[in-house]
């Protein structure tokens, strides 16, 4: 037999399905693949039903429908004054998966090299390896996560193609600084590259920040990419649709990866993240206001029993050292099985989200559920510390 391309060959199934998996298995509450357990507005609900059922289902255009490109031109606008056309430098796609996988297929080259910070979501390096492509790492830890500097430029050479920033970061839970953007883009300037700026999170950030795309500083316009996604605005995970905003002389090729990967993405959903992205200031207030004070509700509790907690300035995950309760376990995968056989609360990994030995013995939560759900995980995971303590007692 012929072999099967070895990039996806022996590749496991992502830690988020074998989190949830487990969880199910043990009847524990998952707070470890992120999504929210409320779907988002009703509202943008119903425009989506009423379009599935009154108007076509047939192939919408390519680039994606008028109305959401629109929108999303307009949402450039609207949070960070950003100019686009919406016709030639908006691209619709499936998820912001897909718009990363277009993205990577479109402007990488084999031996390209790309620069990734870990933690990394886990599509990146799959993704960017298919493409031909050599990931070049620099690692942050945890629990400050600050951007080292030196190791950063010493990742940049002649071969770097692009960087790619997550911004606010998943799973530390960290955003960038307008300092840290700064040296990105310098770095970025200097060796002639591109910026992927994967900001699916660009609506969640805490204590009074607001979101800086890099795509706004100065000299980046012209050669950075930005990826949005509706599953993290509107709490529709889901429905996958997202966004790519770029200059048109990068965008027309990764609309032809586009074009031969999904092509378009469902009319009536597309149509109904238009009319959500439209919605008042009071939505974006109440979103990442929500989920600050979810972060508090259970960040402090799991400090209150002996946690480390990381600072978390946006997303929905807040990491968590286990080291501080002494636990016998090999590494933070095995503690977090053993948390959801035995404590019933389920989490992930953050190894998970490096390609080598993880930092520490952190693991993270996805606190984007009802309040009862969160003190509920934290019901059972006091009286785990607390049978824990009294048997190595
Ligand atoms: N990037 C990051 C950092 C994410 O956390 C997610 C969430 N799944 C994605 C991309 C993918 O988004 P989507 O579900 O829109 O494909
Ligand atoms: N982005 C989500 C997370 O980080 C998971 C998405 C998925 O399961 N593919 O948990």
């Amino acid at each position: 037999m012929k072999t099967t391309n070895p990039v996806y060959t022996g590749l496991p199934t992502t830690i988020f399905e074998v989190m949830s998996r487990l969880a199910n298995e043990h009847g524990a509450i998952n707070l470890g693949q992120g999504f929210p357990d409320v779907d988002g507005p009703e509202d943008v609900k119903r425009f989506a039903a009423e379009e599935i059922v009154g108007a076509p289902n047939q192939y919408p255009p390519m680039m994606g429908v008028t109305e959401l490109r629109k929108a999303v031109a307009a949402s450039n606008a609207r949070f960070y004054g950003l100019e686009v056309d919406w016709q030639t430098e908006i691209l619709v796609t499936s998820g912001a998966t897909e718009a990363l996988s277009d993205c990577f297929n479109a402007l990488l080259e084999p031996g390209d090299e790309v620069v990734v910070l870990e933690p990394l979501y886990d599509c990146y390096l799959p993704l960017i390896r298919r493409a031909g492509a050599i990931p070049k790492l620099v690692r942050l830890t945890p629990p400050e996560w600050k951007l080292p500097g030196e190791a950063l430029a010493a990742a940049f050479g002649p071969k770097t193609k692009a960087i790619l920033l997550n911004n606010p970061m998943n799973p530390a839970g960290k955003v960038f600084t307008r300092e840290e953007l700064q040296v990105v883009a310098d770095l970025v300037l200097r060796h002639d590259a591109l910026a992927i700026c994967d900001e699916v999170y660009e609506h969640i950030l805490f204590d009074g920040r607001k979101h800086v795309p890099l795509m706004t500083l100065d000299g980046m316009r012209e050669r950075t990419l930005r990826i949005g996604s509706a599953g993290k605005t509107f709490s529709l995970t889901g429905w996958k649709v997202g966004y790519v905003t770029a200059p048109k002389t990068l965008l027309d090729p990764i609309t032809k990866a586009h074009q031969f990967t999904t092509f378009t993405t469902p009319p009536g959903l597309q149509r109904a993240v238009a009319y959500g992205l439209g919605k008042d200031d009071g939505y974006y207030r109440s979103l990442a206001g929500d989920l600050q004070a979810k972060r508090d509700r259970f960040g402090g509790g799991l400090a209150r029993l002996g946690f480390g907690v990381a600072p978390c300035a946006g997303t929905y995950f807040i990491t968590a050292d286990v080291g501080p309760l002494g636990l016998e376990a090999k590494d933070d995968v095995e503690l977090c099985r053993l948390i959801t056989v035995e404590a019933g609360v389920t989490a992930v990994p953050v190894s998970a989200f490096y390609e080598g030995d993880a930092p520490g013995t952190f693991i993270r939560f996805c606190f984007s559920k009802r309040d009862a759900v969160l003190d509920g995980a934290l019901d059972r995971l006091a009286r785990w510390v607390d049978r824990r303590g009294r048997a190595g007692a």
